[in-house]
């Protein structure tokens, strides 16, 4: 058998080789290691395909140059990759549930999650994280064999980062560490902090660069007025665009820095020597206490200046308008669905409806609402 390069893996990484494995049993691959397989299978998936249309903060069709959920899952599994090399954790774990984390989101972010949500409370709720495992194990039909992607234990409890604990119930084998209080892999914490130091960051570029955010608005944020002043002192004379990206690139370095120095010290003190320990412990993959602080207030920031912003906003309620105006028209008139999706409604309709929904881009669900509702459109 050709040899599965994994690089060198601390005792307590997640070892392919002793994956709990997959729901429907396969053979072997002969040339990738199990979580190779299964990030390939995500890049293959049409939800993945389909990120590249969908946003977090600004609307699909606001910018070329803004983020969408494609090249944030790309910089999520960028960071996650990286730390994962200095920690001897297992990097094709961390690129697969990066790059999957965000499948399940619906179309304008999180005003299209909050509406979606809304229109699903008497049947069971919305939640992006769980439409995210749903999506891996149900909803993509590519396999002769099976529904989803089949993937490993441990990529799909990366991806179901949070849980309520009503659902981690309905669950089953993936929902027992919520109920049993347990860490996931330190794969999967990684992802998760990835996740934040990405969204942050290039929030503040993206902010910055569409004029809703101010650079002198920033200065407010001490991590970032940290990082700006050596920039103008190496470089007087730099323009704003690269003051910029000088300053978010080194933020990046000094979270990603501070991850690894604090995550090992955690190892050390706790002294992990199986994943079986690892659940067992506290979350080990961390910032430091002043790193948290830190980051926690740029959070705040982003949320009181941007993504409250009333041209955001603004945004925010038409696509909220949309999603639910879409939910209510399909719910009461079933017959307007796709007649896949008929068919699949016949055993549970609202939740039929919410997958083909959360499925849709944000320029799909316009035109989908233009379809529906306008008059002179087909
Ligand atoms: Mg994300």
């Amino acid at each position: 058998m050709p040899s599965m390069s994994t690089g060198k893996l601390k005792p307590y990484a997640a070892h392919a080789e002793q994956s709990r494995g997959r729901t429907h049993t396969e053979p072997a691959s002969q040339n990738r290691t199990e979580f190779q397989r299964d990030r390939d299978r995500i890049i293959h998936s049409t939800a993945f395909r389909r990120l590249e249309y969908k946003t977090q903060v600004f609307v699909n069709h606001e910018g070329d140059l803004f983020r969408t959920r494609l090249t944030h899952s790309l910089e999520v599994a960028q960071i996650g990759r990286s730390v994962a090399r200095n920690l001897g954790l297992n990097e094709d774990l961390v690129e697969a549930i990066s790059l999957a984390h965000d499948l399940g989101h619906t179309p304008f972010g999180h005003a299209g999650q909050d509406a979606l949500n809304l229109c699903m409370k008497k049947h069971g709720g919305f939640e992006h994280n769980l439409q995210s495992l749903r999506v891996v194990d149900e909803l993509e039909e590519r396999y002769g064999g099976f529904d989803g992607l089949n993937l490993c234990f441990e990529t799909r409890e990366g991806i179901l980062k949070h849980c309520s604990l009503k659902n981690a119930r309905k669950l089953g084998e993936i929902g027992e560490r919520f109920i049993q209080r347990q860490q996931p892999s330190l794969e999967a914490q990684l992802a998760n902090l990835a996740d934040e130091i990405a969204y942050n960051n290039h929030d503040i570029d993206d902010g910055l660069r569409s004029g809703l955010l101010q650079l002198d608005q920033m200065m407010t944020v001490s991590l970032f007025a940290r990082h700006v002043k050596p920039v103008l002192k190496a470089f007087p004379k730099i323009n704003e665009r690269r003051l910029i990206l000088e300053t978010v690139r080194r933020i990046i370095n000094t979270l990603i820095v501070d991850l690894v120095e604090t995550t090992q010290k955690n190892i050390r003190n706790l002294a992990p020597e199986s994943l079986e320990d690892v659940r067992q412990a506290p979350p080990l993959i961390s910032f430091s206490t002043e790193m948290r602080t830190e980051a926690t207030a740029i959070k705040q920031f982003l949320h009181a200046n941007l993504y409250q912003h009333y041209q955001v906003e603004r945004m925010s309620n038409k696509a909220k308008r949309i999603v639910s105006e879409l939910f209510n028209a399909l719910y009461e008139q079933p017959r307007l669905l796709p007649p896949d999706y008929q068919r699949r409604g016949e055993q549970d309709l609202a939740r039929t409806i919410a997958d083909y929904i959360a499925g849709m881009t944000d320029r799909y669900a316009i035109l989908e609402h233009r379809r529906l509702f306008a008059i002179d459109v087909v």
